[in-house]
């Protein structure tokens, strides 16, 4: 049974889906005015584990994700390039998709855009000023905030605590809190400006405000209710608050029976060293393509899971290699496995096989109960790293008869399916081009020592062995001992097995 952490309810509830073996989720895409920064990316990918992890357990998972392309900061981006904003939401939104799709993120099942949505939205703010939560302003509509006396339950906030802070706001001159009946009422649809988008509606010319777009597109792709909402915790307030009051408030029914809530990446500030939250405006951002130009997308994502979904994650290059070794450590147990796999022979087993099969029972178990439990992925991931100790043990004794080909086989197939439940590829870097990291060096050592003439690395690794092997048969101490100082040299190790030798690199 799966266990979530609901903000609303502030507590772990059992997820019953409203119809049994489906899931309807709902996550607030980006506001496309600029590639995603890493702090975004978390969130995508948080939800992405999640749902991921929903699929495996067995549902039919429909995900649906907005992208607004109508907004304020679209509008001053186009203004200043000289360009229409359409453009420069049709840039981004494509380089949006682009940069899901290279850290390995599901496409949703929806990708609803704002612009394309417009005729819901007017409806469902039709519906609003028709049941007397709405009112329009010389072409703006408001929400009226006191009409739904539920309003503060998701991020439990006062309503009279809030009047506070926006009395102040008024106190400032704020014009637009004059056109409202109360100051903590928002806008619906805004009339337009001259020069900006906008649609025709029964109030004029205009553009939807943001809240209502999310409102109207979960609505028509999920019904109401539907079983997940999520998004990054700053949008708890205002922009979840706000959701939850339009969407109860016209349909007279709950909105989403789960709220879940990603933490916020942070950076530490460079002159206090004091973690901040990663964002636009404290300008202390890494666009997520600038951080995959210096570490590979399973890395940032093993990076993601090592901290709980819930809880701020410091972001630093530290972490980051500590990060890429860990994957590094599962990548080679995977290898190994497979260098014991097709080594295999009849003959006396070194491998206890018993053990290793407790092992691979163990990590699902612990898995599952760790990800049911309001996916703890990093105790999930101690799991996998459990049966990857016990199969580098396995591999360590280093041989296999062939009547334990089933069970090592068990264990590799583990290590890759749960770690692919994370959307992390771990046959990759062994089916891949495995020398893709060697150093260059090994061509020249591999010409000097083995007469190679190749351009592949890997191959140029395995032709040292093969001279090595050669010239330890013959002994030739010199030449086999040049081989391996050779290799060590360049960071590889290599380790003398029953079934020869088996070298890792570990530059
Ligand atoms: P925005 O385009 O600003 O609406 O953000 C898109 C998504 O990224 C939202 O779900 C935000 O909550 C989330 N987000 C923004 N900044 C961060 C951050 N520093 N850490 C984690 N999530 C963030
Ligand atoms: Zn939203």
């Amino acid at each position: 049974m799966v266990k979530l952490y609901n903000t609303q309810t502030r507590s772990k509830i059992e997820l019953e889906p409203i119809t049994p073996g489906k899931i309807g989720m709902y996550v607030c895409g980006p506001t496309v005015y600029n590639r995603i920064h890493i702090g975004n990316a978390r969130t995508f990918i948080s939800f992405d584990i999640i749902r991921r992890y929903l699929m495996w357990r067995g549902y039919d998972v429909t995900f649906v994700q907005n992208v607004t392309d109508v907004d304020d900061k679209i509008i001053k981006r186009a203004n200043e390039e000289g360009r229409t904003a359409a453009e420069v939401a049709a840039e981004y939104t494509e380089a949006f998709i682009n940069d899901m799709r290279a850290v390995g993120v599901l496409d949703p099942t929806v990708r609803p855009k704002a612009t394309e949505e417009i005729d819901e939205m007017i409806k469902l703010v039709s519906e609003l000023i028709e049941k007397g939560h709405a009112y329009e302003v010389e072409g703006d509509v408001y929400f009226a905030v006191r009409s739904f006396p539920e309003y503060g339950k998701l991020s439990g906030r006062n309503i009279d605590e809030m009047e506070g802070g926006h009395r102040e706001l008024r106190a400032d001159g704020q014009g637009l809190e004059d056109r409202k009946r109360d100051p903590l009422d928002f806008a619906l649809w805004k009339a337009a400006k001259p020069g900006e988008p906008s649609w025709t509606s029964p109030w004029g010319e205009g553009r939807p405000g943001w809240h209502i777009e999310c409102s109207a597109m979960s609505r028509k792709y999920l019904g109401l209710p539907f079983d997940i909402h999520g998004g990054g915790s700053d949008l708890v307030f205002p922009h979840h608050e706000n959701e939850v009051a339009q969407s109860e408030a016209a349909g007279g029914c709950t909105f989403s029976n789960n709220w879940m809530h990603s933490g916020m990446l942070q950076i530490a500030n460079a002159e206090t060293g004091e973690a901040e939250k990663m964002s636009k405006s404290l300008n202390n951002f890494l666009l997520l393509y600038e951080a995959l130009e210096i570490v590979r997308p399973e890395s940032l994502r093993m990076l993601m899971l090592q901290t709980h979904y819930r809880s701020p994650l410091v972001f630093g290059d530290q972490r980051l290699s500590e990060a890429d070794a860990a994957l590094t450590r599962i990548e080679n147990a995977v290898k190994n496995l497979d260098w014991l796999l097709s080594n295999a022979a009849d003959g006396e087993a070194a491998v206890d096989a018993a053990a290793l099969d407790a092992a691979v029972a163990t990590a699902r178990e612990s898995f599952t109960a760790s990800m049911d439990d309001d996916f703890n992925a990093p105790e999930a991931l101690g799991a996998v790293f459990g049966l990857v100790n016990a199969s580098n043990a396995a591999v360590a004794a280093g041989a296999i008869t062939t009547a334990d080909v089933a069970v090592v086989t068990a264990a590799r197939e583990a290590i890759v399916e749960l770690m692919g439940v994370f959307g992390i590829d771990v046959t990759a870097a062994a089916s891949g081009d495995e020398g893709a990291n060697y150093p260059d060096a090994v061509l020249a050592l591999a010409a000097d020592l083995a007469g190679f003439d190749g351009t592949d690395k890997a191959a140029a690794v395995q032709a040292l062995l093969d001279a090595r092997a050669a010239a330890r048969k013959e002994k030739n101490w010199a030449v086999a001992d040049g081989v391996r100082n050779g290799l060590n040299d360049l960071g590889f190790t290599i380790e003398d097995t029953a079934q020869g030798a088996r070298v890792s690199y570990n530059g």
